[in-house]
């Protein structure tokens, strides 16, 4: 089909107005771009109904097009970018609050509701939907269940698939269907709602979610550490949980991440400071105390110097901070190439200590800063993006990062998938035969593989 005749017959679908302009760079790429993955789409639709986003898969199928769904297009792993063209699906229109109870802890939203949207309006009703990947106001539900995104509360509260009862989705060959729904346990058939979260778009389109809420926390008390060295960090994380401190947070920055943040952290950092634990505790303002007072005990045998915002305004600009800084480390050197591995929460000073001197082999500087409480280690090289050479160091750094997470017995993927970025990577932590079953399950939902192909490949 020639582009004209494209747009003509999506437009039948779609209408005018659901046709976006093909040539605009930003469908052509994500948040990954240091990495330098790049597409061009031979079209662009933004469907405004559910039933459209059928049509559309249902029309691709039969012409042999490849469909790539988008969300927010903050993903780390350029899962959305059409590398061999085809028909980028964005959800940025289907983004209705279908239902609000909150008096029954739950709500049914379309995929392009923004995450922060979701977020802002369990608040306003006294719950709380605890996913928090760090680009909320941009990044979509049904990117963040594409994804199986987590973010700092994760620890506490599991990642975003945890808070999902039921989809509605598309699967080929353009059938509009439905998984589960607001029924909070539902075992009758194969679990495809937990297949479908963090499929990554090659498996189905989602096109709503029934979401479970909590009743949101009175009070939020953030704690931090902060540490001469990584060893001494790692060990006081290590110390938290072997005091059963139900943390609903426990972050961490090492000290090329902290030299990079450190400068706009709310007061600064102390002299010394090697290493930084921000930890949370919640709950009831009573409980929230006495876990606050727990982590302060956990968290302080090793500490250079702790601090604890005084009220809710320090603890929300301390979040934003932590929010801002990937951008802090950006600024260095103009760029980065973050992994984001994760590995048992025992091997987390290994694997901060083994990024740096990854680096080092290849002559770039490298920090981390992340998750700790889930082992999740936002493993960075920095560079100058302008400069090829540092970007083939910075490529065969990477490759040695996940190289070391399977060889700490972690993972090369913890929140961001795998995307066209760690293509053909599964095989360094799976076996043949689970990698075959990851294949079979993948042939007998999209048979043509015109779902987001090239990405997620085992
Ligand atoms: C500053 C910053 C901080 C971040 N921090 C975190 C973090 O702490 N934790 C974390 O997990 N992630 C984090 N991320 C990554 C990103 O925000 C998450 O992965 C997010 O969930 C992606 O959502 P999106 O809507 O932007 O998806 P996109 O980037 O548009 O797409 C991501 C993948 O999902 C697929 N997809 C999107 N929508 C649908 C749909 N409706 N149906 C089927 N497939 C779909 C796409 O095809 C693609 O494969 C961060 C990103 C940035 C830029």
């Amino acid at each position: 089909v020639t582009s004209r005749s494209l747009r003509a017959e999506l437009a039948r679908i779609v209408g005018e107005d659901g046709l976006r302009d093909r040539r605009d760079s930003r469908w052509g790429e994500d948040a990954s771009a240091a990495h330098g993955v790049r597409g061009a789409p031979d079209a662009v639709v933004a469907p405004a109904r559910a039933e459209q986003v059928a049509e559309v898969v249902a029309y691709c199928y039969r012409r042999g097009l490849a469909v790539i769904p988008r969300g927010g297009g903050t993903g780390y792993a350029g899962g959305c970018v059409p590398i061999d063209g085809g028909v980028v699906l964005a959800l940025e229109r289907l983004a209705a609050v279908r239902s609000l109870e909150p008096e029954r802890w739950r709500m049914c939203v379309e995929a392009g509701a923004t995450t922060g949207q979701v977020r802002r309006l369990a608040r306003e009703n006294g719950l709380l939907f605890a996913p928090d990947p760090g680009a909320a106001e941009q990044s979509q539900i049904g990117g963040n269940i594409a994804t199986n995104a987590g973010g700092p509360h994760a620890f506490k509260y599991g990642s975003t698939g945890r808070w999902v009862t039921g989809l509605e989705v598309v699967l080929a060959p353009g059938e509009l269907v439905r998984v589960g729904g607001p029924v909070r346990k539902d075992v009758a058939g194969y679990d495809l709602r937990s297949l479908l979260v963090g499929s990554e778009g090659t498996l189905g389109v989602i096109t709503a979610a029934w979401l479970r809420l909590e009743p949101a926390p009175e009070a939020e008390l953030p704690v931090l550490a902060f540490y001469p060295d990584t060893e001494s960090g790692a060990r006081a994380i290590l110390d938290v949980l072997a005091a059963g401190v139900p943390a609903a947070a426990l972050e961490f920055l090492d000290a090329g991440a902290l030299a990079a943040g450190g400068g706009s952290l709310p007061d600064g950092a102390p002299p010394g400071a090697g290493f930084l634990v921000v930890a949370e505790a919640d709950g009831s303002v009573g409980e929230a105390a006495r876990v606050r007072d727990e982590l302060v005990e956990a968290l302080g045998a090793g500490a250079l110097a702790m601090r604890a915002p005084a009220d809710r305004a320090g603890a929300r600009a301390l979040w934003r901070w932590r929010d801002g800084v990937s951008l802090a480390v950006s600024a260095q050197r103009g760029g980065k190439l973050s992994e984001d591995v994760a590995v048992p929460v025992e091997r987390l000073a290994d694997a901060v200590i083994g990024t740096v001197q990854i680096g080092a082999r290849h002559g770039l500087e490298a920090c981390s800063w992340g998750h700790a409480g889930d082992g999740n280690v936002h493993a960075t090289l920095m560079l100058d993006p302008a400069d090829a050479d540092q970007r083939r160091r910075a490529e065969a750094a990477a490759a040695d990062l996940l190289g070391m997470a399977v060889s700490l017995g972690g993972t090369i993927s913890g929140e961001h998938g795998l995307g066209a970025i760690k293509r053909g990577q599964l095989r360094r932590q799976w076996s043949e035969a689970a990698v075959a079953a990851h294949r079979s399950i993948k042939r007998a939902l999209d048979p043509k593989g015109l779902l987001n192909p090239g990405k997620k490949e085992p």
